[in-house]
């Protein structure tokens, strides 16, 4: 299915600095509506600082960032529609599942009945139906995460960002949740926008890679391109090829 429309993202020579330190520097990069890319480099390359621009809450030094050829920055934060999940998905322990996932939708003043039929649907997106009633607490670090992506999908956006939501899991729940959210990205046709510093998972997950490092694009490509071709002994390094 493809129902979602919208999702093109730009970003052109974008320049972060924190104080003295230079997070992100002349980064452009056109990601196309539903697609799935991973933005991937080790710690410090700056990846969180580039997704936190896309979603408004930092603002570049210098370029811009467009969504579908608006300038974000410029769009009422409703407008800017993107579904965040954090590394930390910080969730509310003392509200259930549902809670948890309608919160967003209550803050935005959204109708009851409106409410309930968008948490239904976020909830079986990720099979959360039958552990609405449960409190954080009560669910393993998979759950937890899926909780956090229903929160992201309330607002059905035309892009959805991950800042590492799968790091703090252990292998084989990572393994699972890859596969959980590539099949999401299919079923729902939204532009996906991953973090990660861990090679295999954008290897696995990704349309297109892009290779970060002190807050530059070395290289961006298919999974495959990259592997076969990296343009620089760091790519190859850091992708695991042996020579
Ligand atoms: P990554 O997500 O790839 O680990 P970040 O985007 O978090 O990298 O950080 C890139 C650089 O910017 C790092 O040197 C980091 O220390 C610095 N940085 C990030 N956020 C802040 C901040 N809020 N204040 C100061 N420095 C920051
Ligand atoms: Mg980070």
């Amino acid at each position: 299915m493809s129902g979602a429309s919208g999702g093109a993202l730009s970003l052109r020579g974008v320049t972060k600095d924190f104080g003295r330190t230079r997070a992100v520097e002349d980064v452009t990069l056109e990601i196309a509506q539903g697609e799935f890319v991973s933005l991937l480099g080790p710690s410090g390359s700056g990846k969180s600082t580039i997704l936190m621009a896309i979603a408004g809450f930092v603002a570049p030094e210098r370029g811009e960032i467009l969504l579908d050829g608006r300038p974000i920055l410029g769009l009422p934060p409703e407008q800017r529609a993107f579904g965040v999940v954090f590394q930390g998905y910080a969730l509310f322990p003392h509200m259930t599942v549902a809670g948890n996932v309608e919160y967003p939708l209550k803050l935005r003043g959204i109708p009851r009945a409106e409410r309930r039929e968008r948490l239904a649907k976020a909830l079986d997106q990720v099979r959360l139906g039958p552990l609405a009633g449960r409190y954080p607490r009560q669910l393993s670090g998979g759950q937890q995460q899926r909780v956090a992506l229903a929160r992201a999908l309330v607002f059905e956006p035309p892009v959805i960002l991950l800042d590492e939501p799968l790091s703090a899991l252990d292998k084989k729940l990572r393994v699972d949740l890859q596969i959980e959210l590539k099949a999401l990205h299919e079923r729902l046709g939204t532009t996906f926008v991953n973090v990660t510093h861990d090679q295999e998972e954008a290897m696995n997950m990704s349309d297109r890679i892009v290779i970060l490092n002190e807050g530059r694009i070395l290289q961006s490509g298919a999974p495959e391109a990259l592997y076969n071709a990296p343009a620089s002994r760091f790519v190859a390094d850091f992708l695991g090829r042996a020579n």
